[in-house]
C-alpha cells in the first residue's frame, strides 16, 4: 500500500493572496492531505486577527481541495514549525518561492529545520509568473494608500481588506 502523504503549508496569510492560492493548487497535486498552518505571528503585527485569517483561508481554499478530492484542514499554530509539522504528522512542508529575496531566509530556515527533523522534507513551489510578485505586505500597503488590490486577492478578500483600512 502506498503511504498516505500529509503536506503542511505554513504562513501568516495576512491576508491570503492569489500567490498563496496558486501555491496551494500546486501543492494539492502532491499530497493526500493538505494542512494549512496559520501562524500566530504577533511579531509581524498582523492586520487581521488569527481567527479572521483562519476563516479566510478556510473559505478560499477548502473548495479547491474538495474539487480534487484531497483531504484538507486549516490549523493555527504558535510553536516551532517543525514541532507543529511533527504533531500533525506531515512528511512534507510546502513553501512558495518568489524572487531571490525569499531565497536567503528559506535557505537558512530549511537548513535548520532539516537538523531538527531530517525525516520531514521541505519542497519549494513557484507560482505562475502572473502571481509571483504578489506579497501580503504590499497588498496591505497598496490598500492603505487607496490603490486597487483586486488583481492580487480574491474579490471577497479585497472587500475585507478595504473594510479594515477604512476602520483604521
Ligand atoms: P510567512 O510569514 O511564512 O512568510 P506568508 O503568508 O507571507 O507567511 O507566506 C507563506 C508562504 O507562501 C511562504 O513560503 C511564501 O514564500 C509563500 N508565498 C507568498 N506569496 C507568494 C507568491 N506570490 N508566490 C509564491 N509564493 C508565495
Amino acid at each position: 500500500m502506498t503511504k498516505y502523504r500529509i503536506g503542511m503549508y505554513p504562513g501568516t496569510f495576512d491576508p491570503i493572496t492569489n500567490g498563496h492560492i496558486d501555491i496551494v493548487k500546486r501543492g494539492l497535486r502532491l499530497v493526500d492531505k493538505l494542512i494549512i498552518g496559520v501562524a500566530t505571528n504577533p511579531s509581524k503585527n498582523p492586520m487581521f486577527s488569527l481567527e479572521e485569517r483562519v476563516e479566510m483561508v478556510e473559505r478560499e481554499l477548502r473548495p479547491l481541495a474538495k474539487g480534487i478530492g484531497v483531504d484538507f484542514e486549516v490549523k493555527q499554530f504558535d510553536e516551532l514549525l517543525m514541532h507543529f509539522a511533527e504533531k500533525v504528522e506531515a512528511s512534507v512542508i510546502i513553501r512558495g518561492l518568489r524572487a531571490v529575496a525569499d531565497f536567503e531566509y528559506e535557505f537558512q530556515m530549511t537548513g535548520m529545520n532539516y537538523q531538527i527533523n531530517p525525516d520531514i522534507e521541505t519542497v519549494f513551489l513557484m507560482a505562475d509568473p502572473r502571481y509571483q510578485t504578489i506579497a501580503s505586505k504590499l497588498v496591505k500597503e497598496v490598500a492603505i494608500y487607496g490603490g486597487e488590490i483586486s488583481p492580487f486577492v480574491p474579490a471577497t478578500i479585497a472587500k475585507e481588506v478595504k473594510k479594515k483600512v477604512s476602520q483604521r
